[in-house]
């Protein structure tokens, strides 16, 4: 079953975010550490996503949305969400993942219409994990 990518706007985006079992994947490389980014937001960075893609499935278990973006989401976001899309239905394994999207317009858009950015540092030698979402026990 091939899983169909629709695209969201920003304000759907924003409203959906208040839902737990939604995750939001930001594919942009180098940018992200200077430009801000969405709060919450996950880091894999499009140059390396093939490689970790099953971690990225691993991170957002329990999730059954995904959004994808990059800067402006025409290139990166749509071809790392396809890659996403492709590997489920290859490895049909149940990972409750149902809903794919890419945020129209990307990061530049979202900032842009003036929706909330966040510049908190991630940790860089956690590539690909963004703090809050590193237990303080571990
Ligand atoms: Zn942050």
């Amino acid at each position: 079953m091939a899983r169909s990518i629709s695209y969201i706007s920003g304000s759907q985006l924003l409203s959906l975010k208040r839902r737990p079992n939604i995750a939001v994947i930001d594919v942009r490389d180098d940018e992200r550490s200077y430009d801000g980014h969405i709060t919450g937001s996950l880091h894999y960075p499009s140059d390396s996503f093939t490689d970790k893609i099953s971690d990225l499935i691993q991170e957002v278990r329990g999730k059954d949305t995904l959004v994808f973006h990059c800067a402006l989401s025409q290139v990166r976001g749509p071809t790392c969400a396809k890659r996403l899309a492709n590997y489920l239905d290859e490895v049909k394994e149940d990972t409750g993942i149902n809903s794919i999207f890419v945020l129209e317009r990307g990061f530049k858009g979202w900032e842009a219409s003036g929706k909330p950015v966040c510049r908190c540092t991630d940790v860089p030698f956690f590539s690909g994990i963004h703090w809050s979402s590193i237990s303080p026990s571990s």
